[in-house]
């Protein structure tokens, strides 16, 4: 069997150009601040990539960018004015953070309705009581991937590797509300190749290079890699050995082209969500 792609990239694209025709209607544009602290080459890249998409759909962006010696309490202070600034309508503070600063209280410190990352814990709150208003971006991302292939996931076993509150503990959630059964993997699952074996719907995110071959792969199954690694020789690649587990799998989403450019353009969705 050779797996059908589900192609983030032209997703995202086609996403867009109606989100474009949406924002290009509203009177005020939408803002966003984005906070980038420090000089991490992935992170610069990350922010650029969000500005660009920002930029295409008519989305304004302030880039806040502050030094790696920034203290937690000044950061804090600094999403606090962002709060207050009536201009800006989403906020989202770049992570991974330098190591002195604790991410959680300064995400937890952007207010609710300016959060469009959805991180904290306000707005997971409410997605885990099961009143969503700001979802994280990357597993709203993936159920979009998973939809475009089957639209009711009803009754599916969907294992998830990762059980970070970005990714895997959010998107379990999502799965619940399809009425899936979730088997939430992490790294001290034993017998993670047959737990993942029995998934119709695989997912992926734990950052580490081929993790998941062909033997982990149900026939036909959705496999989604959310992974993002970089390899020796300077390439991006995702969780799993793409070549061995399309040959298994009913549909794959690749690396660079699947999950990322469809998480940036939820994070533009959820900037023109708080902006109506
Ligand atoms: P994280 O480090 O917070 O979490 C990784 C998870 O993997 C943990 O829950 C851990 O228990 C699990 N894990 C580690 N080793 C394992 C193993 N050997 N077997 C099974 N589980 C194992 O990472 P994260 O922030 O959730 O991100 C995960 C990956 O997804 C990273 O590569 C990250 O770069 C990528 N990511 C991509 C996007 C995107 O837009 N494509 C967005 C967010 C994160």
């Amino acid at each position: 069997m050779t797996a059908k792609i589900i192609d983030g990239k032209k997703l995202a694209e086609k996403k867009k150009t109606a989100l474009k025709k949406q924002v290009f209607k509203m009177e005020k544009k939408p803002c966003l601040a984005v906070v980038l602290v420090g000089d991490n080459p992935a992170s610069q890249i990350y922010v650029r990539h969000k500005m660009k998409a920002a930029e295409e759909v008519g989305i304004k962006v302030c880039l806040c960018e502050k030094q790696e010696k920034i203290t937690q309490k000044e950061l804090i202070s600094f999403v606090e004015t962002l709060n207050q600034n009536s201009e800006i309508n989403g906020i989202i503070v770049q992570l991974p953070l330098p190591k002195h600063i604790h991410s959680y209280a300064v995400l937890e410190a952007i207010r609710p309705d300016k959060d469009v990352d959805g991180l904290g814990s306000y707005n997971l709150g409410k997605l885990f009581t099961g009143h969503k208003e700001l979802v994280p971006c990357t597993p709203l991302a993936c159920m979009d991937l998973i939809k475009q292939v089957r639209s009711d996931l009803d009754g599916l076993h969907a294992v998830v590797i990762g059980r970070s509150c970005l990714v895997g503990k959010p998107l379990t959630q999502l799965l619940l509300e399809e009425n899936c059964t979730v088997t939430q993997a992490h790294s001290h699952t034993k017998n993670l190749p047959a737990i993942c074996r029995e998934a119709d719907i695989l997912i992926v995110a734990v950052g580490r290079e081929n993790l998941v071959s062909a033997d982990f792969v149900k026939p036909g199954a959705i496999v989604i890699d959310v992974g993002i690694n970089r390899t020796a020789d300077g390439h991006i690649c995702g969780d799993v050995d793409f070549s061995s587990a399309s040959e298994v799998a009913g549909y794959i989403t690749p690396v660079p082209g699947g999950v990322g450019p469809m998480t940036v353009y939820m994070l533009l969705q959820n900037v023109v969500k708080v902006s109506v």
